[in-house]
């Protein structure tokens, strides 16, 4: 409440110093008012995360941000919010819940060459109302001592009984494993997937549980062999200086990228993408901030804090996150991942994952 609070007096200040540029515009006959704006921002994403785009973008061009972090609850905060919303930009962690966003009518239709040729056009909207700014590949992860380079070629491989005990994962319902199942049910049908669930389901070493990292942390105490992971996850393992038991778990695991067989569809990969709300008041601004997100420096961020991939096919992916690999990713649309996110939740519930 405190900052909702907080931000509609930002907006407050926002309009009062708009009004005061007007009349400075109006004596001086020139325009900057890229130089005094505030941006306010929805994010599904951890504030560390997006902190320093905010930061390198805010010494590079004057602009500022305010940042509500909210991690659950955010359709139901602008459907009550409307028109009346302060935010401006909305940045989510998954494509579903940026279509559940989008469906609901609240983005602007962007027309921005820059982005369009920034951000290749499978990674964002047909109709220009959101666009993905990184990439992540939802890979499996193995123990390096207990498992076979070739041993794990597919994900389809996981119903298979010889892994019978070996698997961890966190909860099906989670949005990561929610769109890898709906992408598992776009290609192979609602009954394969459903059966492949139930083989994982059998296959599982204990309850689903934890999150992406408790699973490298289960591996390297050796109650797993094999897990799901989103690969940004092992860089800030293998990078932590805080929490410096994680670099352990991620010296325990190898990254394996799947379905890279001749013919077959490709490695799974999810978006973290922005759209921005049609009552904005920062329109202008808010579309450049976007075109910077998705330009050389503000990819080169997401890769080199975050172990995210470009998006931008024109930005070198860093060094840690090229010592993985390269791999083919799956070239089934994003927005059918999100179409069947919720045949894939029914899945969940039936199978228990
Ligand atoms: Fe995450």
């Amino acid at each position: 409440m405190m900052t909702r609070i907080a931000m509609t007096h930002y907006r407050k200040a926002t309009k009062q110093a708009l009004i005061m540029l007007i009349a400075m515009v109006s004596f001086t006959g020139s325009f900057g008012s890229a130089e005094a704006t505030e941006i306010n921002i929805y994010s599904s994403r951890s504030p560390e995360l997006v902190q320093p785009m905010l930061d390198a973008y805010t010494a590079e061009t004057g602009v500022t941000f305010n940042i509500l972090y909210l991690a659950k609850g955010m359709a139901q905060r602008l459907v009550s919010e409307g028109e009346a919303s302060p935010a401006d930009v909305i940045m989510t962690v998954d494509i579903a819940r940026l279509s559940e966003l989008d469906h609901m009518g609240i983005f602007a239709a962007v027309d921005s060459p820059i982005l369009r040729s920034n951000i290749p056009a499978k990674w964002r909207d047909d109709d220009h109302h959101w666009f993905g700014l990184t990439t992540r590949a939802r890979v499996a992860v193995v123990s390096i001592d207990r498992v076979q380079s070739d041993e794990l070629m597919r994900l389809e491989d996981l119903a298979d009984p010889r892994w019978q005990g070996r698997i961890c994962t966190r909860a099906g319902s989670h949005p990561y494993n929610r769109a890898l199942l709906a992408s598992l049910v776009a290609h192979l049908g609602e009954d394969a997937a459903t059966e492949w669930a139930q083989g994982l389901v059998a296959n599982m070493a204990r309850k689903p549980q934890g999150n992406d990292r408790a699973q490298a942390s289960a591996i390297f105490a050796g109650r797993c062999d094999v897990a799901l992971m989103n690969t940004y996850y092992y860089g800030l393992m293998k990078h932590n200086l805080e929490k410096t038991e994680q670099q352990d778990w991620a010296k325990a695991v190898r990254i394996v990228f799947l379905n890279q067989g001749d013919g077959d569809r490709g490695q799974h990969v999810n978006i973290t993408g922005a759209g921005i709300l049609d009552s904005s008041q920062n329109y202008d601004a808010s579309v450049q901030f976007l075109e910077w997100l998705s330009g050389p420096k503000g990819q080169s961020i997401y890769s080199s804090i975050n172990y995210e991939y470009p998006v931008n096919p024109r930005v070198m992916p860093d060094e840690e996150i090229a010592s993985w690999g390269s791999f083919r990713a799956d070239d089934l649309p994003v927005s059918d991942i999100a179409d069947h996110a919720d045949t894939a939740q029914r899945i969940i519930n039936k199978t228990g994952w």
